[in-house]
């Protein structure tokens, strides 16, 4: 039984640390208030909730399927249902798909997965360095913890600047580009528009998510969040935080404008950047494992831009610390 520090509880962290607990010892630690990383859940109150990453996830590898099935008939996931307005030409063929959701909020997996790990939250890993066979991390808290093996999760630009010393050239001079993603999350009075998603054909709003229809709460007024374009939001993102009103007051009307509900009073709303969304280049490599270090990585963006592409790198690396 060695000790493994896991850096992240998205799918990826949450997937590794899952598998390695089995067998191993294990403590995860993210820089977040609570756990999901990108598919985490914004809870305002017992009626009112946002999911602000992951909107839903369609399984495309048998094995992913199997793994969704199985979490639908223990009741952690289930399926989307309503009408999904389809405006775009490009993305048609995602009409067809199945949506699963989390029962609760999306962070519903990475929830589920965790609950027999030993947890820490608020714990960002600042330094990391490799001596006498052990790792010394450390974190926010001025601590140094020492742990046999590290598994590292985050978007590709921080693991970059975290492990540039220590991971193989080639790997780290990939040019991985992740785009980023500005959301907002808007409550107004109640509309009865009867869609449960809207997916724009347009250059600044991408999509928006009724929240209502995932029926997790019965909330008096109508939640939505929407979420600008890839191209857009890599333009905005650098000054988002000084402009936060402006940019969603943009993707606001542009809301109003495109989904044909008059314009009403914003009883709520907030502006979330994501620097680092997603990867649509996937690598050759599906994970990273360094076994003279101890040292893994595994992550979405190895494989693609959804959440499947972290759970299947996850399970890459798992297979690679084992052989
Ligand atoms: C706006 C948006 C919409 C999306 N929509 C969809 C969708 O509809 N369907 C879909 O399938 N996918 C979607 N995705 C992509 C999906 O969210 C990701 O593919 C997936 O969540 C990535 O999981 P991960 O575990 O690899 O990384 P993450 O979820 O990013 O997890 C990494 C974790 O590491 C933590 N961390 C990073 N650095 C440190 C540090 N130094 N110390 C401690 N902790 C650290 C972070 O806080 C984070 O919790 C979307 C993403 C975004 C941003």
């Amino acid at each position: 039984m060695s000790s493994f520090c896991v850096i992240g509880s998205g799918i990826s962290g949450a997937t590794i640390a899952n598998l390695l607990n089995k067998r191993h010892t294990v403590d995860l630690y993210d820089k977040a208030r609570g756990l999901g990383g990108r598919s985490s859940f914004k809870r305002l109150d017992n009626l009112r909730g946002f999911d602000h990453g992951t909107q839903y996830f369609s399984p495309k590898t048998t094995e992913f399927k199997r793994f969704t099935k199985k979490l639908i008939e223990k009741k952690i996931l289930k399926i989307w249902g309503g009408n999904h307005k389809f405006l775009s030409d490009k993305k048609k063929e995602n009409k067809k798909h199945t949506k699963v959701i989390g029962r609760k909020g999306n962070n519903d997996i990475s929830k589920y997965l965790l609950k027999n790990v030993r947890c820490y939250f608020q714990s960002e890993l600042k330094k990391i360095n490799f001596q006498n066979r052990k790792w010394n991390l450390v974190f926010n808290d001025g601590e140094i913890r020492n742990y046999e093996n590290l598994i590292l999760t985050c978007p590709f630009p921080q693991l970059k600047k975290l492990s540039k010393k220590y991971i193989k050239n080639s790997f780290i001079r990939e040019k991985i580009k992740m785009d980023a993603n500005i959301t907002i999350l808007i409550e107004i009075k109640k509309t009865n528009l009867g869609y449960s998603s809207f997916l724009f054909n347009d250059r600044i709003l991408g999509w928006a998510g009724y929240e209502n229809s995932k029926k997790r709460f019965k909330s008096k007024s109508d939640l939505w969040t929407l979420q600008s374009t890839f191209n857009w939001a890599n333009k905005k993102i650098n000054q988002n935080k000084v402009l936060k009103k402006t940019n969603a007051k943009i993707l606001i009307d542009k809301f109003f404008k495109l989904t044909g509900i008059k314009q009403t009073k914003i009883l709520f709303s907030l502006n979330h950047g994501w620097k680092y969304s997603s990867n649509s280049k996937p690598l050759k490599l599906k994970s990273y494992w360094n076994s003279r270090l101890n040292l893994g990585v595994c992550a979405d963006w190895f494989n693609g831009p959804r959440l499947e592409s972290g759970w299947i790198s996850a399970n890459d690396l798992y297979k690679k610390i084992n052989s």
